[in-house]
């Protein structure tokens, strides 16, 4: 019912850029998709991979000292922007002696494999070196949203058994050192001192102090693909964030979807805007690009669009992984915004996190000559499931089709708790994908009956609502928990959303579900509108009128209220929960998450 799954939008997009891009365009990875599937196996994409020297795996190794003494080693690993104009680099090689010293310096601290390393800054380079030296010493590594308050980071620091922290010295002054006391778990505080000076607070250590005497030689600890490496906490979009535990074979998911999804190239420059204290920042801010070889651009300041289209042409940036929010937002400003910049690099671009709308997908090609490539994963399963590919058709307002590697299917429930499979195209139940793949995650952190309870089978349950049509192509309908029941019909609200999107006026929409004594529930939306359009009683009157021509009177939204800003996570997720309990005056439950409040 979007509209587009009849395969009418579907386009080969990859010809209309490889003639734009004449010779420049390589050849893509995943260039026949049904070959490629069929030929697939993990066992064999395992050789993508190089293993530790003495057998096993870590992250570590396949990120950075695998290509350090390669025909890499001199390449830039990393390449930072920071707020204030300052640049810096760190070759391959580079990367892998600071890691290595920070490893070191873990070792002298008498940090055990297996305890966990938090981290918590903003986008700076020693974070990565953090994170990656981690994994080499055989920690956990959890990462904090640095714009979390004191309670959160209480909470995960203290569920987490946070035994090491790094961390700067102004979030520490700002957020942490009051709550010290009560995590007595936590030994280490190492500060990232400010303007170059060591910080000198009592009862932390100083981070370049700390590295200055380590050697850059560390031998890795000898992990394995099913030794603990990561704790992500879910965006907690739905309710209480979880914990969800990953092992360093997911840096096989990883590399291969940097390979074959973002097709990631040798000289490739690639961008992931995600801050790496949410999963995709981590993975796709840090590990795929590494694993791949690739340049890695990291830009410290918040999002802007005229400073984004900056680091596009002045990077030369080939490959761009970003949010629908983002989107929306550069979309808010207009096409006009861009005039000015030239990308000729830009030959792939990504999304993920939250549905894409067609119009956004539509969108991209108009102001960057491509589409945005949306793709599907969650926190749980480690790395990107369903993605739309370089090389083929995008149908704007899917997610696309299941990666080499892993089968996904629509399920339903049955009375008596079994599961169907859904063969039928179009049919809307839950998205399950068939376990198997290596980043799948190992449990949730001290809720192991509900990490039970996500699967059936050989089925993982994403909890999820999709469709998957003719093509084999996947429709997002909404999360299990947003679906709106009315007069008998099931209503997913990014239908509602994306229809409202294609009224000029509409920057954002979310949808909820009202309780109602005659339809069970009606169709409640709240709009943010672009810059200049007023909220009035002709505009709400004539959206009412638009999305009843759309959708139809059944499933169009009965109300329309206009917001200035709708309430989001900071990874940017619209809260639709949070919508639905201020309407209906209920609880508002974990709020830790919550990023803008604006009612
Ligand atoms: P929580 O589980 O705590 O409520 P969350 O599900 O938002 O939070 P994440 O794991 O970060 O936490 O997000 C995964 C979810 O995001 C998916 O289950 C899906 O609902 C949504 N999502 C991600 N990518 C897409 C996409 N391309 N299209 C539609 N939905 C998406
Ligand atoms: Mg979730």
């Amino acid at each position: 019912m979007n509209g587009q799954d009849n395969g009418d939008a579907a386009r080969r997009v990859y010809d209309v850029i490889a003639k734009h891009h004449s010779a420049r365009l390589p050849a893509p990875h995943l260039d026949d998709y049904r070959r490629v599937c069929a030929e697939f196996s993990w066992e064999q994409a395992r050789g993508m991979l190089s293993g530790l020297p003495g057998g096993g795996l870590n992250i570590a190794h396949e990120a950075v000292d695998r290509h350090a003494t390669g025909a890499r080693a001199e390449r830039v690993a990393l390449r930072w922007l920071g707020r204030t104009g300052l640049r810096r680099t760190l070759t391959y090689r580079e990367l892998r002696d600071d890691t290595n010293r920070f490893a070191n310096a873990l070792r002298a601290l008498g940090v055990q494999p297996g305890e966990r390393v938090f981290v918590l800054a903003g986008r700076v380079l020693e974070l990565y070196v953090a994170v990656l030296g981690a994994f080499k010493a055989g920690a956990v590594v959890c990462p904090l949203f640095s714009a979390f308050g004191p309670e959160p980071l209480a909470t995960r620091m203290s569920l987490g058994d946070a035994r090491v922290l790094v961390t700067t010295q102004t979030l520490y002054a700002r957020k942490v050192g009051a709550l010290r006391e009560r995590l007595p778990g936590l030994r280490h505080v190492i500060l990232l001192g400010e303007d170059n000076a060591p910080s000198r607070v009592a009862g932390t250590h100083d981070w370049a102090t700390l590295l200055a005497d380590q050697s850059s030689d560390f031998d890795i600890v000898p992990t394995s693909a099913d030794t603990l490496a990561l704790l992500h906490f879910t965006s907690g979009t739905t309710g209480q964030p979880k914990g969800a535990l990953h092992a360093h074979g997911a840096v096989l998911t990883h590399h291969v979807t940097g390979h074959y999804v973002l097709d990631l190239h040798d000289e490739d420059v690639f961008w992931c805007t995600a801050d790496p204290g949410w999963v995709t920042g981590m993975s796709y801010g840090i590990i795929a690009p590494l694993s791949n070889g690739v340049t890695n651009v990291v830009v410290e300041a918040e999002f802007d669009a005229q400073s984004w289209y900056g680091v596009l042409q002045d990077e030369a940036v080939s490959v761009w992984y970003t949010a629908p929010t983002a989107i929306r937002m550069m979309m808010k400003l207009g096409r006009e915004a861009l005039a000015a910049y030239r990308m000729p690099r830009l030959r792939f671009m990504a999304s993920v996190g939250e549905p894409l709308n067609p119009e956004a997908v539509v969108w991209g090609m108009e102001a960057f000559g491509m589409p945005f490539h949306d793709n599907w994963w969650q926190t749980e399963t480690g790395g990107i499931m369903i993605g739309n590919f370089a090389a083929q058709d995008v149908k704007p307002g899917s997610m696309g089709r299941p990666i080499p590697g892993v089968e996904a299917a629509i399920v339903k429930r049955t009375a008596d708790g079994a599961l169907e499979i859904v063969t039928m195209p179009g049919v809307e139940g839950e998205l399950a994908l068939k376990r198997g793949w290596p980043s799948l995650m190992r449990d949730y952190l001290n809720e192991h009956a509900r990490y039970e309870k996500c699967f059936a089978g050989e089925w993982y349950l994403s909890g999820d609502l999709a469709r998957r049509d003719a093509d084999g192509y996947f429709w997002f309908v909404g999360r299990a928990d947003d679906v709106i029941k009315s007069a008998g019909h099931l209503i997913g609200p990014f239908e509602v959303e994306s229809a409202l999107m294609e009224h000029p006026a509409v920057a954002e929409a979310g949808v909820i579900g009202k309780p109602d004594p005659m339809a069970g529930e009606v169709v409640k939306a709240f709009v943010a509108l672009k810059a200049g359009f007023e909220a009035s009683e002709e505009l709400r009157k004539q959206l009412l009128g638009h999305a009843r021509n759309r959708l139809g009177a059944a499933v169009a939204p009965r109300e329309i209220a206009f917001r200035d800003n709708l309430p989001k996570t900071r990874s940017g997720k619209i809260m639709r929960r949070l919508l639905r309990a201020r309407e209906l005056g209920l609880p508002e439950g974990d709020l830790s998450t919550l990023e803008s409040d604006e009612r």
